[in-house]
């Protein structure tokens, strides 16, 4: 029988879980196999790995530790940013304004964004802006500051697309939304961004982006699935989803994914290391255009192929 040999081009669905990446994960499935919430001393070492890993994180981000809540991945981390956020609010503020909680996204966010939005939308739980896109796939800052009501509680716009790869200016929105919150005083819109797309290619510092809000998931950068992290800015406040052992600052209960969130560290770590010399090396590949989505040279390495583009 003739051996088949698979080229894998589709690493903006998901990627290969880096050896690295395994390593540091192993020994939290076996030896270091403790709840992260026993007193003794196998759940204390579960615990500070749980920690180190929410440490790694939000320094790449430039967050304080306790900003960082681990999820079961990017779809969860999206809906507790798009649901939750208006959720906590609704009621402050229809008694205040007599409105409903407003929020803007985009049309082509992923569906983990929009579908939830769309749905609360036609329960009349909130009022819904999409705004739409040019033909490189991007979103006007203009279009997003004329949607701006004083009732607008969230902007959720991605970084970058997961089918067309395009890099939305999120800093130049986060610059809008500071200002409008300051001639008015208060401390709407928040801003959340799901970064999924991004986070072996792009800086995810918060502080530079003024992003409130930010999605990351382990299965798009080399790192596990089923694990994802949601950055929240001190003071953000959000409705669970899940209630119950009062884990991740009680928005999120139940047992710590342990293995899984190592993973989800690891990963991020190795991939932001090298993310400018991949940023360059994927715009060669992209004709001039870093395409966040061209993973592909990832491939040509695997096979022990070397081209040479330059
Ligand atoms: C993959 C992806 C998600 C969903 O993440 P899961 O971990 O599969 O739940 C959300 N947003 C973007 C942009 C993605 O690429």
């Amino acid at each position: 029988m003739k051996s088949t040999k698979i080229i894998y081009l589709d690493h903006a669905a998901t990627t290969p879980l880096d050896s690295r990446v395994l390593e540091a994960m192993t020994p939290y499935f076996s030896d270091d196999f403790g709840n992260p919430s026993s007193f003794h001393t196998v759940g204390m070492r579960a615990k500070d790995a749980v920690s180190d890993a929410r440490g790694t994180i939000a320094r790449l981000l430039g967050a304080h530790e306790e900003e960082i809540i681990f999820t079961s991945g990017g779809t969860e981390s999206d809906n507790l940013a798009v649901i939750g956020v208006p959720r906590y609010h609704a009621k402050a503020l229809m008694e205040k304004t007599n409105a409903l909680p407003h929020v803007i996204t985009s049309a082509i966010e992923h569906h983990a964004v929009l579908e939830p939005l769309i749905a609360m939308d036609r329960k009349k739980e909130i009022e819904l802006t999409i705004v739409g896109v040019n033909r490189e796939g991007q979103v006007s800052v203009e279009d997003v500051v004329a949607a701006f009501k004083p009732n607008t509680v969230l902007v959720s716009i991605m970084t970058a697309n997961n089918e067309i790869g395009t890099i939305q200016p999120i800093g130049d929105i986060g610059r809008e939304i500071l200002k409008w919150r300051k001639a008015k005083e208060t401390v709407f819109p928040y801003l959340h961004t799901d970064a999924c797309q991004a986070t072996g290619y792009l800086d995810l510092n918060v502080e530079k982006s003024h992003v409130d809000l930010l999605t990351l998931n382990g299965s798009k950068m080399y790192g596990p699935k089923g694990i994802g992290a949601l950055y929240v800015r001190k003071g953000v406040k959000i409705q669970p989803f899940f209630i119950g052992g009062g884990q991740e600052r009680n928005i999120r209960s139940g047992t710590e994914n342990v293995p899984g969130i190592v993973g989800l560290a690891k990963a991020l770590a190795l991939v932001q290391a090298d993310r400018e010399v991949e940023s360059a090396r994927l715009t060669i590949l992209g004709g001039g255009y870093l395409v966040s989505r061209c993973g592909w040279n990832y491939v040509i390495d695997w096979l022990g192929l070397r081209l040479d583009f330059a």
